[in-house]
Order: structure tokens, then sequence, then C-alpha cells
């Protein structure tokens, strides 16, 4: 991972589920307050974000999440865009905040578990993940967005590092060689290293200074296609593996 680039605001890419799906946002975070059950639509985000991680790497953070959704639609023009500091880039606090997050998660679900006799169980569950969903990719990744940079969250999300997990596991099982697609380059002679690829990147990556046989293979592109929309020379596309390792 290497990220030492001027960064500039550029349009980003949009299917028509980037497009949409932030509405999920506040009908779980700010309607599960009201209706708790709406939590237990996150159930199926984790399972759903899981598969495509074993499969597609990071592609649901890049293309189906909610709230990346939300931050490259709402949060390009109002936030700073200023370059994320090393210290959420850091490794280390990915993982430990990774540990944080799912040790709070799990003693609560113990907690909810143990009590299921005396305490209605399934709105309860769904308080979790409605508690979760509202207060850390909602309020501290918006917060983020708007002060430093949109994607800053989604640097140390901790749903993005699950990702990243079933990746590794997806490669050890071979399970991804025919579907994980990766930022590709024709030729890297015809590159003159204008740089724009990792101006333009949300997550302030360089693919122009990191390629691997011709592909940017580093766990934390989430296949957004932003760099590939924008290389003025029309080097880059998105392919999946040229040669298994
Ligand atoms: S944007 Fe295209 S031409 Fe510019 S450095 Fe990246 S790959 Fe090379
Ligand atoms: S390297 Fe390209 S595809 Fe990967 S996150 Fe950056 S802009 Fe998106």
């Amino acid at each position: 991972m290497n990220r030492e680039t001027k960064h500039i605001k550029t349009s980003r890419t949009f299917t028509i589920i980037k497009k949409t799906s932030w509405v999920l946002v506040p009908i779980i975070s700010v309607g599960g307050l009201f209706f708790p059950l709406l939590g237990l639509a996150v159930i199926g985000i984790m399972l759903a974000l899981m598969m495509f991680g074993i499969f597609k790497g990071q592609y649901w953070c890049g293309n189906l999440c909610p709230h990346g959704s939300l931050f490259d639609r709402f949060y390009q023009k109002p936030s700073r865009f200023k370059k994320i500091p090393a210290f959420f880039q850091s490794p280390i606090l990915k993982w430990l905040f990774f540990i944080f997050f799912m040790t709070m998660f799990i003693y609560r679900l113990i907690f909810v578990l143990g009590h299921r006799e005396e305490i209605e169980f399934l709105p309860q569950l769904g308080s979790i993940f409605v508690n979760q969903y509202l207060v850390w990719p909602t309020i501290v990744g918006s917060f983020l967005a708007l002060i430093i940079n949109p994607r800053t969250w989604c640097t140390f999300c901790p749903m993005g590092t699950m990702q990243q997990i079933m990746n590794r596991m997806g490669k050890a099982l071979h399970l991804q060689s025919k579907t994980e697609k990766y930022v590709t380059i024709i030729s890297e002679e015809d590159c003159p290293h204008c740089g724009k690829c990792a101006a333009v990147c949300p997550m302030q990556l360089q693919p122009y200074k990191n390629w691997h046989e011709k592909q940017f293979k580093d766990e934390e592109c989430i296949k957004c296609s932003v760099c590939v929309a924008n290389c003025p020379k029309n080097l880059l596309s998105m392919k999946t593996l040229l040669h298994k390792n």
C-alpha cells in the first residue's frame, strides 16, 4: 500500500445499485430506532459482503455498499478532501479496530442470547445492528468524510477488513481466480506516469506505481473503476487474473 499524491475531486463511477443503495442508510440507522427489526437487514448485508469478499475482493465496497454510495454521492462536494492521514491507513489501526468492533458485537450478541427469555429477542437483536450501523459507519463515517475525505472510514471499516479475510480464504482455495477483477494496464511502456489514476482514487492508492504482471493487486482496492474511467491514455480496464500465481 502506497499513498502519496495530490488528490483531486472527480466524478465517481456509479452503477444503478451504487446510485441508490444509500437509501438503506437512513432506513436502517434512523428507521431502525423506531422499528428495531429493520436492523436485521444488516445480517443480509454482512452475509452478502462476505460472499462478495470470497469471489470478488472488496467489490462490495466500491460498487454496492450503502455507505459507500452515501459517501460517493453526497460527500464529494462538501468534503474538505484532504489526504487521508497515515494513522487511518495503518494496518495496526485496521486490525485493532476490527478486533474491538467484533468483540463489542459478540459481547452484545451473547448478552441478548443469554436474556432471550426475559426480553423480546428479535427486536433486541435488531437493535444491536441498528446501533452499530448508526454510530460507526453513519455518524463516524460521515464526520470523517466531511472533515477529511469521503472514503476515510473505508480505510479501516471492519466490514472491509472482513472482506479481506474472506478474500484471503478465497485465494487460498482458488475460488476467486475466475471472478475477481483487478485494475489492469494494457501496456506499462505507454504509461507516461501522469499519476491521474492515483489522484482520482477514492482510497488514495497508486496503481501506476504498483503493477504486478500488468495488474494492480492491492487488497485495499475497492474495484470502483474510477481510475479506469479517468486514465487519459485509456490504458486501464478491469480484468480477471492474467497469470495464476
Ligand atoms: S492515469 Fe493512465 S497514463 Fe496516467 S499514470 Fe495512470 S495508468 Fe499511466
Ligand atoms: S485503484 Fe482504481 S479501482 Fe482500485 S480503488 Fe483506486 S480508483 Fe478504485
